[in-house]
């Protein structure tokens, strides 16, 4: 069977569609890149704003349109916490919820999954580029939360914190390394948690540590981080030049009034005193957040708080969600709701934030070498090819070179700022 897989939203719903992928290949199928190909077509959904619902409903009507006789499965957050809205889609057969996503390939064709829980067979058999060929990886270690910020519906959607066996995760990243990989990214819904569900407070500082120490993999990045549950000496894992230069600690807010209504277990002071910890022992440290705008409440001296404080962080990129009301949360039923023309000017001085922050840091690079993972070609250029990658804090780098370079590192000159990133030249000390 012919099988298509999308995804919408954050980096876990990618790797799980990587894990799919692979299980799909380890029972027979043959993924396809288009749906327009495909028998069955495999949507994860997700529900992280009202802006993520709408795209989820747009990636099943497309499907359907390019496709009309293909069964569609939806999965993710946005199936499971909306399975009759997204059931009424055209072409949707099928809804698997969060709890049965690991059993997604048995359950649509009844095939019997493999044994292990993360089968790697079909990694070894196709090396070089990766599944949907990429040149990193997503690997999910865990799942789940067990905070509830009045704002977030992932815990409702993906239940409480569980976390997979460090050995396990170890197996998957060997193989992925093997298979040519050049970079893993570890992802969950709460990755500073990661052991805790058996009582280890440094659980993801031991499962880093055993990664380096136990694999081959050439650059080891790590997701979201809430900006908790990270000890002194967390940030002494970056002696090790494989662990890439960024860190995105999602803040939410920057006004400590607005973050005791939204539940974070952070303030002003305790994420100054991370940051500052942080870019001691990193240098050229990359540093992005989440912010939310127009949180209930939210009055224009609190957002004025929160921007003052934005700014003082000095953030590299800023990923900025209007605040959309999720039903069953506690901050849908907050009275003081904001109206939605202040959200969406807040919105915009925000990203005009992100934008003053991306310049700052790119510019701080200028005339400097830094190795590139290259990702794609996109286009040809008079050198011959146009190549896209990113260094390993984060900057979007393009050079013309005569030579595709997909899933190799190479060392480049960055030479000049361009709108989402840099312009690089070979280095010198390359040719
Ligand atoms: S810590 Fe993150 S995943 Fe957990 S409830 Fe808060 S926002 Fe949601």
């Amino acid at each position: 069977m012919n099988v298509y897989l999308d995804t919408v939203g954050c980096r876990l719903n990618q790797s799980e569609i990587e894990t799919l992928a692979r299980r799909f290949r380890a029972a027979g199928h043959t993924v396809v890149p288009s749906a327009a190909e495909a028998d069955l077509c495999v949507v994860n959904t997700c529900a992280v704003t009202g802006e993520a619902e709408r795209s989820s409903r747009s990636v099943i009507r497309r499907i359907h349109r390019d496709n009309p006789g293909a069964r569609i499965v939806a999965t993710g957050c946005y199936a499971h916490l909306s399975p009759e809205r997204v059931t009424a889609l055209p072409g949707v057969a099928r809804i698997v919820n969060n709890l049965d996503k690991d059993r997604l390939v048995s359950l649509v064709n009844g095939a019997a999954i493999p044994a292990e829980p993360f089968d790697l067979e079909p990694l070894l058999r196709e090396p070089g580029n990766g599944a949907l060929g990429r040149t990193r990886a997503f690997v999910k270690v865990q799942d789940g939360c067990d905070n509830r910020c009045t704002f977030c519906v992932t815990t409702i959607a993906r239940g409480s914190n569980r976390c997979r066996p460090a050995d396990d995760i170890v197996r998957e990243i060997q193989a992925l390394a093997a298979a040519g990989y050049q970079e893993a990214v570890l992802t969950g819904v709460h990755l500073g948690s990661y052991g805790h569900d058996h009582g280890e407070r440094d659980g993801l500082l031991h499962l880093v540590q055993s990664i380096l120490a136990q694999t081959d993999v050439p650059r080891l990045r790590l997701s979201s981080l809430e900006p908790w549950d990270l000890s002194p000496r967390f940030f002494e894992l970056w002696a090790n030049a494989r662990l890439c230069r960024h860190l995105h600690l999602p803040l939410q807010s920057g006004c400590d009034a607005t973050l005791r209504r939204m539940a974070r277990r952070t303030d002003q002071a305790s994420f100054r005193a991370l940051v500052g910890a942080a870019r001691a022992a990193i240098p050229d440290l990359a540093l992005s957040t989440d912010i939310i705008a127009g949180f209930p409440g939210e009055t224009d001296a609190e957002f004025e708080a929160s921007t003052a404080f934005v700014r003082e962080m000095d953030f590299m990129k800023l990923h900025v969600f209007r605040y959309s009301a999720r039903k069953g949360t506690a901050a849908a039923r907050m009275p003081s709701q904001v109206p939605a023309r202040v959200r969406k000017e807040r919105s915009a001085r925000l990203l005009a934030l992100s934008d003053e922050g991306a310049r700052r840091f790119f510019a701080r690079f200028a005339g400097r070498d830094m190795p590139v993972l290259w990702e794609q070609v996109t286009g040809a250029s008079e050198a011959g090819f146009r190549n896209t990658g990113l260094t390993d804090n984060y900057i979007r780098v393009e050079m013309d070179a005569p030579a595709a370079l997909t899933n190799t590192i190479t060392r480049v000159r960055l030479v000049e700022v361009t709108g989402q990133g840099m312009r690089a030249v070979i280095a010198p000390a390359a040719w």
